[in-house]
């Protein structure tokens, strides 16, 4: 098998394994348990989220566990949501876990209103400019779309916001950027950041929120005391020491990997000249991420053709994939026959130059072949 939808999800590493083995089977203890080896525990946890931090570029602020970037997103939102009468601001590319939170919220009474993209998947930065106001209190924008691999210029949406209002908090949804394109919540004055564990070779299940020294946030669900109460739930041990690990482990080989998965995208698509009159390439950004469109064919269709010679790509967003209607590239400005034919190939550290130049054969191979039926 040639996997190709490492944006859906990365296969963990054999020593994230050994860790969850290790925390599952000897180290199995509940870390708020007051005896020696809950305590022991607990400090270890505080040992991973000072070392989340400092992969974050930060050494203040706070990092909250939880089951995933989806529970994370919803924290971040809900747990900032508290005046009526102030407007919160989202892109309206965010990954559904955002986008429906905002919908949520928008529901509940609060005055919402979403950013456009522009034709390369970025934030529009002029229409943020025009968006924002003294009313406005919260920014929410994604680091690295899952979609298109458009990365949002953070430092310079920062520098926009100032320019009307330093106060206003900015969330930054980081799970398809964090340890693979350079980013950084201190330079870049983020006050809430959600990682996750499965898309940097960690478990599934795991994710975290960063909270900047100065913010409030409320918690979203009741429960014990554990995180202040903020987020409660016995810690997953396991999970925390497994993606902290595998974050430490990708930061270290960042910009190797990221070489790595550059070349191999560019290969792919020198690859792809013999139909490149057939095909449109959606936004450049980030090099783990090459969404396309084909005209006059269906995404579903290729990706089920290349399925049969074992290799495995996606269509847009595994959590949109059902959806004919695509949010993100429509906004881009992509016709509804781009959108249908639209295809995500996602690379990884795993993946090899044979690999490559095998899947773009094949796709190539299944372009001609379903345009001449
Ligand atoms: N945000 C983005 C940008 C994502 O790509 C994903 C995963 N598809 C999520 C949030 C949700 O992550 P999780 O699976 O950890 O809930």
């Amino acid at each position: 098998m040639i996997y190709l939808d490492n944006a859906a999800t990365t296969k963990m590493n054999s020593s994230c394994l050994d860790i969850l083995k290790k925390y599952s089977e000897e180290e199995y203890f509940n870390a708020s348990a007051m005896y020696k080896q809950g305590n022991n525990l607990h400090k270890e946890i505080e040992t991973a989220k000072n070392t989340l931090l400092n992969l974050l570029g930060t050494s203040d602020g706070k990092i909250y566990f939880t089951s995933g970037a989806t529970e994370a997103n919803n924290m971040a939102i809900f747990g900032s949501a508290s005046f009526k009468q102030k407007k919160y601001l989202f892109s309206i590319g965010e990954h559904p876990s955002v986008y429906n939170t905002a919908m949520a919220l928008k529901n509940s009474g609060f005055d919402v209103d979403f950013m456009p993209l522009s034709s390369s998947g970025e934030v529009d930065y002029t229409a943020l400019k025009s968006m924002l106001s003294r009313d406005v209190c919260f920014v929410s924008t994604m680091l690295v779309n899952n979609e298109t691999g458009a990365i949002n210029d953070i430092k310079k949406i920062r520098e926009i916001i100032n320019s009307v209002n330093p106060s206003i908090r900015l969330h930054v949804d980081a799970v398809q950027g964090f340890c693979k394109v350079p980013f950084n919540v201190k330079s870049f004055r983020v006050d809430l950041c959600t990682l996750s564990g499965h898309k940097i070779y960690g478990p599934k299940g795991i994710g975290a929120l960063y909270v900047g020294k100065n913010v409030h946030l409320k918690g979203i669900t009741y429960g014990g005391e554990q995180e202040e109460g903020v987020r409660p739930g016995t810690y997953n041990t396991p999970g925390i020491m497994a993606m902290t690990l595998a974050a430490s482990d990708m930061k270290k080989d960042m910009m190797a990997q990221y070489n790595h998965v550059k070349a191999l995208k560019s290969r792919f698509i020198d690859n792809l000249a013999p139909i490149k009159d057939k095909i449109i390439i959606n936004g450049n950004g980030s090099p783990y991420i090459l969404s396309m469109s084909i005209n006059g064919l269906r995404g579903e269709t290729v990706l089920h053709m290349l399925e049969q010679d074992g290799i495995i790509i996606g269509t847009g967003s595994a959590c949109s994939s059902s959806k004919v209607e695509n949010r993100v590239l429509t906004a881009m400005g992509r016709t509804k026959d781009e959108v249908l034919g639209s295809i995500r190939i996602s690379f990884s550290k795993n993946n090899t130059q044979e690999e490559i130049d095998f899947a773009a054969s094949k796709l190539i191979e299944a372009v001609n072949k379903l345009l001449a039926m």
